[in-house]
């Protein structure tokens, strides 16, 4: 049981979007779906959903295509957020409930448990265009899950929110997929992707570059970072063979190394050089990771 993407192509005219695309995702899994602005994410969630037709290559969600008859199933957190500003959250919510095959009544009692979890009781007689930015990204959010959706797509759910409502929703999404939903999310901030999910794609003008486990692929990069704190000067290790880039920070630096025999080197060049807090060495981050196949920096 899985979401599959076979050879997915998408044309618009002869620019090519999302090019030869393969991925699987597995029932209850939280897939991070990555790329530079423009790279193909939204037009990828966009033909998984239905909403607009790839130009070549098969999508299958447990073997049969999705379309509008499997949209009980299926919840979407668009990137444009998409509620009416007029409308009060329960009668929106209801009746996007409804259309989605529940009873107002199931619909009202899941909404209400939503906005005590995400500590907006109170909102649920307000008018959208009352609440602030950031509380109608929680009210889009539980729109697309009122309906316990078992495959749920979420576009940039973490954007324009604080650390707080970060937590809030992260946590939301974990227990979403541990009660057996695949969620496929996009991200701009590594640090999200990296805290949520097992597996990951990036890609870069509609290709896929990386793509597995993250572990995985952390591993096969073969970079190092080196993180060492100490009160002495210690720019002289930019010069150290293997020393691929060197960042200064308030208490001593950070280091890309080619492999980890360089640490060793720059360990030995250390000894001499008084006294040294801190000496670690650390798998790649995904920012660096991205970073070198994307070509640029989005933390
Ligand atoms: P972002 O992170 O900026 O949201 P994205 O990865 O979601 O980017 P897409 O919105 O999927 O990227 O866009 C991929 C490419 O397809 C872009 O070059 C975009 O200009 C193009 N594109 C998207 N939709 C259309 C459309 N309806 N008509 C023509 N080109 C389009």
């Amino acid at each position: 049981m899985s979401l599959l993407l076979s050879n997915v192509t998408k044309k618009f005219g002869e620019h090519v979007a999302v090019n030869k695309l393969n991925l699987e995702i597995p029932d209850s899994e939280l897939f991070g779906f990555l790329g530079g602005n423009g790279a193909g994410k939204t037009t990828t969630f966009r033909m998984i959903l239905g909403l607009l037709d790839q130009t070549a290559g098969e999508i299958t969600w447990n073997g049969e295509s999705i379309n509008y008859h499997k949209s009980h199933l299926i919840g979407y957190l668009p990137e444009e957020r998409g509620l009416y500003p007029k409308l009060k959250v329960k009668e929106q919510l209801i009746y996007l409930g409804k259309l989605r095959g529940m009873t107002k009544q199931s619909a009202l009692t899941e909404l209400k448990k939503w906005l005590d979890r995400f500590q907006i009781p109170n909102y649920i007689d307000k008018k959208v265009e009352e609440l602030s930015k950031g509380n109608q990204q929680k009210i889009q959010f539980i729109s697309a899950v009122i309906h316990r959706p078992k495959l749920l797509i979420l576009d940039e759910p973490f954007s324009g929110l604080d650390p707080i409502n970060v937590e809030m929703l992260k946590e939301a999404v974990i227990d979403i997929k541990e009660s057996g939903t695949s969620v496929v999310f996009s991200s701009h901030q590594m640090s999200h992707v990296e805290e949520l999910c097992e597996n990951i794609c990036i890609l870069r003008d509609g290709t896929a570059v990386v793509e597995g486990n993250i572990k995985e692929i952390k591993r096969s990069f073969g970079k190092k970072n080196v993180r060492i704190v100490s009160d002495e000067s210690i720019d002289f290790l930019q010069d150290v063979n293997g020393v691929l880039s060197f960042k200064r920070r308030n208490d001593g630096c950070e280091l890309q190394i080619s492999d980890e025999q360089v640490s060793q080197e720059i360990l030995s060049k250390l000894a001499g050089n008084g006294f040294i807090r801190k000496f670690e060495l650390e798998e790649p981050s995904l920012n660096d990771i991205f970073i070198e196949k994307v070509g640029e920096n989005y933390e």
